[in-house]
């Protein structure tokens, strides 16, 4: 265990933990006050195997691959509470090419300031007027991994192909014959 450091300067500043706290340890380790995260500044950070998300192992080709995130609480320069989120794994889907299936990696990075309702965070949104950021509802009891699932769920494309096909030769479908405007242009070479 780290020692815990405490800002006595109120509230408004954030404090910096080294280790968990046992209050912080007690509690579930991904189902977390979003508010008192941020207000902290907590981190929190794991790998979650596919298969330990419903929805995205319902989307994977196989039950493999894994996902890696973390968590950094803390203060908008605007003054809301902010959660920046960072979302990579790999999840193997089936290309849309070649009908194979492939691991498909992904890396994504976002940052989410917490609003307390929906009303708020229309207003928060309007305020902060910048794409780059999302509003969400924060909540007593935010489920981190449902974020992760989420934003895995995005990163996944619609029609998920290779960068290139192994045996991308042998797929006649894609292939076209030259148009008999290519082959006259090759002959009057
Ligand atoms: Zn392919």
């Amino acid at each position: 265990m780290g020692s815990v450091i405490t800002w006595l300067g109120g509230q408004k500043q954030p404090c910096y933990y080294i280790g968990f706290p046992e209050k912080l340890a007690a509690m579930s380790n991904t189902i977390v006050d979003a508010f008192a995260f941020c207000r902290l500044g907590e981190q929190r950070d794991g790998v979650t195997p596919v298969t330990g998300f419903a929805r995205l192992a319902a989307e994977a080709a196989k039950p493999e691959g894994e996902i890696r995130w973390s968590f950094d609480g803390g203060r908008h320069p605007r003054g809301y509470p902010q959660l920046s989120m960072a979302v990579e794994g790999e999840v193997s889907l089936i290309c849309q090419r070649c009908l194979l299936p492939f691991s498909y990696a992904f890396a994504t990075q976002s940052l989410l300031l917490l609003a307390s309702d929906e009303a708020d965070a229309d207003a928060t949104e309007q305020t902060v007027d910048d794409e780059s950021v999302d509003v969400i509802v924060g909540s007593a009891a935010l489920d981190l991994l449902q974020l992760v699932e989420d934003e895995a769920l995005l990163a996944i494309p619609l029609s998920p192909r290779h960068p290139q096909c192994p045996d991308g030769q042998a797929v006649p479908a894609p292939e076209k014959p030259d148009s008999p405007f290519a082959v006259l242009h090759n002959l009057k070479k």
